[in-house]
């Protein structure tokens, strides 16, 4: 937590003074050791990097079939959008906003914010109302782990193995690696280094 050039350690609470970091090292409390803050320019564009491969496997994610059903003889396949439309459909619309939440709408405000703010960061200007999107972001980060899509993933799976027989397909693997593109994205990102960057550059 940053007040001005204040640091308040979130473990005893004790007020320091903060001076500039020099890559690589880090703020540790004199009263009780704990670690304030790690300065790594570099962690942002590794949060960069593994933003944009969410990016992309996001959109491959979307755009091919994430399970083949088999019922009955027929044979069918369904995209991840195509699977929260049939649970709506089918009785289960708290479980199909559930699925939406966590497996396409917080992937997206997350690999979007991040992408947002990085981008034009390492480009070197500022992108307008960064801290709105910034505090958008924190909203959605504990949405954003692999817990959460799994759980999402798990229960759209089991809900469909009862109506057909279920086969991975391409979007599941592509939403498996983004589980982990997005998870290291996020991990990556540490806010006191991204606002030391944006004030570098006001
Ligand atoms: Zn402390």
């Amino acid at each position: 937590m940053v007040f001005n050039s204040l640091l308040v350690c979130e473990e005893c609470d004790m007020l320091l003074r903060e001076k500039p970091l020099d890559p690589g090292s880090m703020v540790i409390c004199p009263r009780c050791g704990h670690v304030l803050h790690r300065y790594q320019p570099e962690g942002l564009q590794r949060s960069l990097v593994f933003s944009l491969t969410a990016a992309v496997l996001f959109v491959i994610s979307n755009a091919f079939p994430i399970v083949g059903l088999t019922s009955q003889g027929l044979e069918s396949s369904t995209s991840l959008l195509g699977m929260v439309d049939s649970l709506f459909h089918d009785d289960m619309p708290l479980v199909a906003i559930l699925v939406f939440a966590t497996t396409f709408l917080m992937p997206a405000l997350v690999i979007g914010a991040l992408i947002y703010m990085l981008l034009p960061l390492r480009l070197g200007f500022l992108a307008p109302n960064v801290a709105a999107i910034f505090r958008i972001m924190h909203l959605s980060k504990p949405w954003a782990m692999i817990e959460v899509f799994m759980l999402g993933l798990i229960i759209t799976i089991s809900k469909l193995n009862a109506l057909a027989t279920v086969l991975p397909e391409i979007a599941l693997w592509s939403f498996v690696c983004l589980m982990f593109a997005l998870t290291a994205a996020a991990a990556n990102f540490d806010p006191r280094t991204f606002w030391d960057q944006v004030e570098k550059l006001q």
